[in-house]
């Protein structure tokens, strides 16, 4: 591709940085700062949802370090879209660094409640950004391109920097017949690549960069839902989504009063999104076909379509508790239709699949990706991702949002069509890029971008932690407990063991009384050799009851000895 000359001869432009705190190796989690003139824009905050090797874990961070070191030179935060994975972090970041946040009206409004939830709105001012707006903030000139995704408002940014332009995608699909009409700019994206002579950095998004072809438009699923509308016209419909997709919600609505239904929605995001949305004019629906959910049952199934949170198989939601039989309104029966209208996020795979399993097991049909096109992908698929490229022709290109093993297959789409190998580099969470006049440098593992494990309050949840945690759903514990007199070298009461989840301890009255009494033997084996001080005491005991559980049962639970003197 052709590169632009940019640089007046004799002259040094400032560098421009970025780094990379969340998002490049994993699904989640996206967060990145701009450093332009001393300044940092953070792009995106969000979380990740835990793996099924985190027990007890609620969510998932960026590593704040860096910009908690950093906190004077933020300027703000700019938010590309709401979801959880780019803006469930805001309410967490607040608590270190009080900066204004930039995104679309929406964004915004869907981002605030969780803010507010914190208690944290006083840290923070929302600013409202348009479609196609130029912008300064502080020291960074952007200007916001209109993108389709699986929630509305997104944005492409173009950052126009001493370094030429960086076009950052932010999580986007080229849908030509979107649901709203507000369609992906691609001419403003094409005028910005004409007017930079092709962007110096692309960052795009890899989440689909393994599957060939182009995402389906999102109004297809429309037309799937009309259908299954007319298959199931006595039964009645429930709907499980995403609480921010809300134009698959206008869809879904759509079609069941299109099919003569009412339409209840049920969920807190659910209710809450749906009312922001209709406020702000984002969701027409006549109000006289809107049923509050405990008005459901004073319907025939026939005539009501039930709009629910839950597609990921969250435990507490809507649709677990309609799976459990624990529902309030609700009781899933045979004359239930359930759509499942999502895709599984890694992690939650486990979780939709029982909760589809319990409502099968009710009787209930349901209907989900895998059997029906009730859903499509809300990112750009291979030919999307090279038509952008083309479009705004890169000097060089850095994939963001994805695995690793994404971000190497876009790195290659980017090779496919034209751009130099060396001009692709793979980076990772942690990893800092520096553009300057001779090029773009990458430096690995520049500031810290482990992660941050939240269960109920942020950042007591550390890797040691984690890794307790596994050894003891693995293999439980158990505890002995003794009182010696050490100068009499004489054992007053005890040995008693307290275990979870080595034996069942009822059932095991003599395994237990055989460990007590190597516990015995080797205190007392210890007293005969003169040892007297407590460590040592402590160590005899772990070492001769860990060696009792391994040759009786070839296991191996955390052992923790207490020995207490009278
Ligand atoms: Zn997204
Ligand atoms: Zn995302």
């Amino acid at each position: 591709m052709p590169k632009a000359a940019r640089k007046p001869r004799g002259h040094t432009n400032e560098p421009v940085r970025i780094v990379f705190l969340g998002g490049l190796g994993e699904i989640g989690r996206n967060c990145m700062c701009l450093e332009v003139g001393g300044r940092i824009l953070v792009i995106d905050c969000g979380i990740m949802f835990p793996e099924a090797d985190m027990p007890g874990v609620d969510l998932v961070l960026p590593d704040f370090t860096y910009l908690r070191e950093n906190d004077d030179r933020v300027e703000g935060v700019f938010l590309t879209h709401a979801h959880e994975d780019h803006a469930g972090g805001l309410a967490f970041l607040l608590r270190d660094v009080a900066v204004p946040i930039y995104g679309s009206p929406l964004s915004l409004g869907l981002a605030r409640n969780r803010i507010a939830e914190a208690g944290l709105l006083d840290r923070t001012e929302f600013i409202p950004v348009l479609d196609g707006e130029r912008r300064q903030i502080g020291p960074f000139d952007c200007e916001f391109i209109p993108v389709t995704h699986s929630v509305p408002h997104a944005f492409a940014t173009a950052y126009h920097t001493p370094q030429g332009t960086i076009l950052h995608t932010g999580d986007f699909k080229l849908d030509l017949t979107p649901v709203d009409g507000r369609h992906t700019d691609l001419s403003l994206l094409g005028e910005i690549a004409h007017r930079t002579g092709g962007v110096r950095l692309l960052l795009s998004d890899s989440t689909n960069a393994e599957r060939p072809g182009f995402t389906p438009s999102e109004s297809t699923v429309g037309g799937a839902m009309r259908a299954i509308f007319r298959d199931y016209p006595e039964r009645r419909f429930i709907v499980a989504s995403f609480a921010s997709h809300l134009h698959r919600i206008q869809q879904v609505a759509e079609a069941a009063i299109n099919a003569g239904r009412r339409v209840a929605f049920l969920g807190r995001s659910m209710v809450h999104n749906v009312a922001l949305a209709r406020e702000m004019g984002l969701l027409g629906l006549p109000v006289d076909r809107i049923i509050d959910i405990d008005d459901v049952a004073q319907y025939a199934p026939g005539e009501v379509c039930v709009v629910c949170t839950g597609s990921q198989g969250e435990p507490m939601s809507a649709l677990s508790l309609m799976a459990a039989h624990e529902h309030k309104w609700i009781k899933v029966g045979p004359d239930d239709v359930v759509i499942i209208s999502a895709h599984a996020i890694p992690g939650n795979e486990s979780n939709v699949s029982s909760v589809i399993d319990s409502l099968m097991r009710a009787g209930a049909e349901v209907i989900h990706g895998g059997n029906a096109p009730v859903h499509v992908s809300g990112h750009a698929s291979q030919e999307e991702l090279k038509f952008v490229m083309n479009l705004v022709k890169p000097e060089w290109f850095v994939p963001v949002h994805g695995e690793y093993r994404h971000m190497a297959h876009h790195a290659q789409l980017a090779r496919d069509v034209g751009l130099d190998a060396a001009h692709t580099p793979i980076c990772e969470d942690g990893d800092m890029i520096t553009l300057t006049d001779e090029g773009l440098e990458v430096e690995r593992r520049a500031v810290p971008a482990g992660f941050l494990y939240v269960d109920g309050i942020v950042g007591d949840v550390g890797l040691g932690v984690l890794r307790d945690r596994r050894n003891l759903a693995e293999e439980g514990v158990v505890v002995v407990i003794v009182t010696v007199d050490a100068q009499k070298r004489e054992i007053i009461t005890g040995p008693e063991i307290v275990t979870r989840g080595w034996v069942y301890a009822p059932e095991a009255e003599e395994l237990l009384e055989e460990a007590k009494t190597a516990v015995r033997d080797s205190l007392q084996e210890a007293f005969d050799q003169e040892v007297t001080d407590f460590d040592t005491l402590r160590r005899h005991a772990r070492r001769a009851l860990g060696k009792f559980i391994n040759e009786r049962t070839k296991r191996r639970p955390a052992v923790i000895p207490v020995v207490m003197e009278v």
